[in-house]
Order: structure tokens, then sequence, then C-alpha cells
């Protein structure tokens, strides 16, 4: 798809219906507008976990610096040893970690070494300790024991010159230790994203204030930072704003001046979305969408003022599906990280039935879990209406079901997406 230019160039085509996109067309739509910010900053490494490099990293030098021992053994010369029978060596001297064997190892002898040890000159093989006999007559190494064994060449993890890391990538426990191994005291990293973010509906008070009949605790701005959180943005938190038009807009009107990126949750379904587009179009340019999916239909995507703009609905399920489906990724991207890897998928057998009417895209609450001998399965968390916010607490996977897809019996084949994740 060539980039469309504005809102009114996307939405031209043939196969544009804002009242059933499917949520891959919405993805692209997006993906056409987003630009990674400018601007970055310099950290010290270790302050640096979570962001996002804004430069190449090429390395200095080899890591390893020297050849070494991958064991505790003997350092020997391969070309020394008797291919058929025993061979005894003379130790000349110990190389450890950190303080190698300062001499020159001669025809005949050996030098004891330990794991990391630098390779002592005229050696290239180290036999382990456990497959030597030492005693008064010297090192005796028996047969089979190949060239360059147990040996770790200089530059085998990083080659001196080689850029280890693009500009774009992710700083995760990992790339903290490789930055540390190239001796980095500090890294250049895009600046953190800012996003502002706020609730709307008149029954929704703040934890802390007493409920009122009919007033809940707007719950979704807690998820919302918890996310953004985790996604490692800076999140402005503008609170709970009623159903009224003058304090929408001005609310909207802030956001977007002090953010890169506003949302919103509730306030984009057909009740609602007449005087909020209103207001919108006053501010910016907004998207309306019905998604095929389920939970999470309304979205509303676009601009307002110079910010990215996302409408959620306000259903609390409905808010983590529609965030994990369509705003991780486009944050990511605005991050700066390339590439945004899609996240992995995979089939496993469903232990429960689950009725679905072909349509749309079904994002069902999972728990996958394995059997006593071994093997994954993965079954519903329970009700799965989009209120149910207990259900995502419960859940370790989305079961995501397809557009065609209909009814699942026990035992068939789902696809499930992880929300845990091991990094
Ligand atoms: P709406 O999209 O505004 O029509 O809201 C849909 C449903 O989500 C309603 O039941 C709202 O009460 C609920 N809801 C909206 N915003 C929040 C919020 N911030 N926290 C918890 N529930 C909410
Ligand atoms: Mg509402």
């Amino acid at each position: 798809m060539t980039r469309p230019r504005n809102l009114q160039e996307a939405t031209r085509g043939d196969d544009y219906d804002p009242n059933s996109m499917p949520v891959a067309k919405a993805r692209e739509l997006i993906r056409g507008f987003l630009h990674p910010i400018e601007g970055f900053e310099t950290l010290p490494v270790r302050m640096s976990l979570g962001r996002i490099l804004a430069e190449d990293i090429v390395s200095p030098f080899d890591v390893p610096g020297h050849d070494n021992s991958a064991m505790d053994g003997y350092a020997l010369r391969h070309a020394g040893l008797s291919p058929e029978g025993e061979t005894i060596l003379q130790r000349a001297g110990e190389s450890f970690a950190g303080r190698p064997f300062g001499g020159v190892v001669g025809p005949g002898q050996c030098v004891r070494i330990f794991t990391g040890a630098v390779m002592p000159e005229g050696t290239d093989t180290v036999v382990m300790q456990e497959q030597v006999v030492a005693d008064a007559a010297g090192i005796h190494v028996g047969p089979g024991t190949r060239a360059g064994q147990n040996r770790r060449r200089a530059g085998d993890d990083i080659k001196s010159g080689a850029r280890v890391f693009a500009a774009g990538q992710l700083i995760r426990p990992a790339e903290l230790g490789m930055l540390a191994s190239l001796g980095l005291v500090e890294v250049r990293v895009k600046r953190r994203l800012r996003v502002a973010c706020f609730s709307t509906g008149d029954e929704l008070r703040a934890v802390g204030a007493p409920l009122g009949p009919g007033e809940i605790h707007d719950s979704n701005r807690y998820t919302l930072f918890g996310m953004l959180t985790r996604l490692g943005c800076e999140v402005l938190d503008l609170g709970a704003i009623a159903d009224r038009p003058e304090l929408l807009e001005h609310a909207l009107a802030s956001a977007s001046q002090n953010a890169d990126v506003v949302i919103t949750s509730g306030g984009v379904s057909v009740g609602d979305a007449d005087y909020v587009k209103t207001v919108l179009d006053r501010l910016g340019e907004v998207l309306f969408w019905k998604i095929a999916m389920k939970p999470g239909r309304p979205l509303a995507y676009g601009r307002v003022g110079h910010a990215h703009f996302f409408g959620l609905p306000g259903n609390p399920v409905a808010v983590m599906v529609s965030f994990y489906e369509f705003v991780r990724e486009a944050l990511l991207l605005l991050m700066g990280q390339h590439p945004v890897a899609a996240l992995p998928t995979f089939r496993v057998p469903c232990s429960t039935p689950i009725k679905k009417a072909p349509g749309r895209t079904e994002f069902q609450r999972g728990i996958l879990e394995p059997a006593a001998d071994g093997s994954w399965s993965v079954r519903v968390t329970g009700d799965q209406s989009s209120g149910i916010l207990s259900s995502m607490s419960l859940a370790n996977c989305f079961i995501v079901l397809s557009t065609e897809q209909g009814n699942v019996a026990p035992g068939a084949l789902v696809e499930v997406k992880l929300l845990e994740g091991l990094i």
C-alpha cells in the first residue's frame, strides 16, 4: 500500500467500510501515518534498560579479546600429541582467568589452565582435567584429542569493527550485558514517548471517592497506566472527564499540547460518538471505525493537533484488547523501535468448547497450562463479556479466533498469543 497523505485519502478506497473494518486493515491504515519521534538522550548503560537505541553500536575490539579456555584442564600443542598412544607432558606453569601464563610452551610441555584463562603461546588445545592422569611422571594424555578442542577464539562473540546493534534496537537484559562487554559507559537512546490519557464517562469516580448509585471506579486509567508504563512510555494522566463537550474539548486540547499521543477510553460507541466526533473534528481529524472484532468493536484513530489520537472503547477488557492489537505496535513504531517483531502465536488444543459466529475476530481470554503428560492445552477463563476485567487477570494468553472461524469443538486446535513473557 502506498502511504496515504491524509486521513481523507486513506478512506477513499473501494474496500473502505468504517462500519466493518477488519483488524488487519485498521492496523495497516494506522501504520501508514506513523513516523518515529525525533529526539534522544544519553544515559548510563544500566538506565537504558527498556529503551530504544538511537545510534548504531560498533565494537571497538574483539569479545573475548584473546583465545581462551572453555574448561578447567591442560593447555597443550595438539601437534605434539601421539596420535595412537599416551603422551606424557611436563607442567610448565598455570594460566588463571585474568592472570595469564607469561612464558612460551615448548615441546613436551603443557600448562594447567582454568576456564576463561588466556591460551598460552605455543598451545592450541585444552584437555579437560577429568580426562588426564597427573602423577610424578607428568600429565598423561590419552589418544583421541581433537585439535582446537575446548579453545574459545578471540572475537567468537563479537568481532572488532562489527555493527553489534543498529539504531532501533530495544535494550533488554542481554543487550545491557553486551553493551557492558564492549566497555560502554553511556549509550544514546530515543527520548521517551509522551502519552496523555484520560477516561470519559459521567459514571466514573476516582479511587478513594465514595460511589453513588450507578457509579463505578475508573479502572481503565489504571490498566492503561500499567500497559503504557510496561512499554516504556511517559504517562500523563489527565483524570476522568465527564461527558460534556466543553470539558472533553479542554482535556483533548491540553493533552495534545503536552504529548505525542493522546489515548482516551469510553465515549466512542454509537451513543456517544456524535458529540465526541464534533469536538474531535474541531481539534483535528479523526476516523471512527467499527472493527470486526470482539471485544473492542468501536475504535477511533486520527490526529488531535500534532498528536496521534486513539479513542478506545470504554469496556475494561475491550480497552486492553484494543491496546494490544492496535496501540502497542503503533507506540513501538513511534518510539523508533525497529524492527517491530510480530508477537509469536502458536496452535494448541482447546479443552473447552467455544461458541463463535463467523464474521469477526475474537480474542477470548485463555489459560494455557500443561497436562500431567507435559503436553500443553488451553481453556477459556469463563465469562467472556467485555466488562469482566477479572478474565484478563486470570488469563495468560489470548485465544485468537479468526474471522472465518465458527464454533470450536473440544480438542480442536486454536491459535494462542501469550500475555506472559520471559524477557
Ligand atoms: P462507553 O464506551 O463509554 O459506552 O462505556 C462502555 C462501558 O464501559 C460502560 O459500562 C462504562 O461504564 C464502562 N467504562 C467506561 N469507562 C470506564 C472506565 N474508565 N473504567 C471502567 N469502566 C468504564
Ligand atoms: Mg461512556
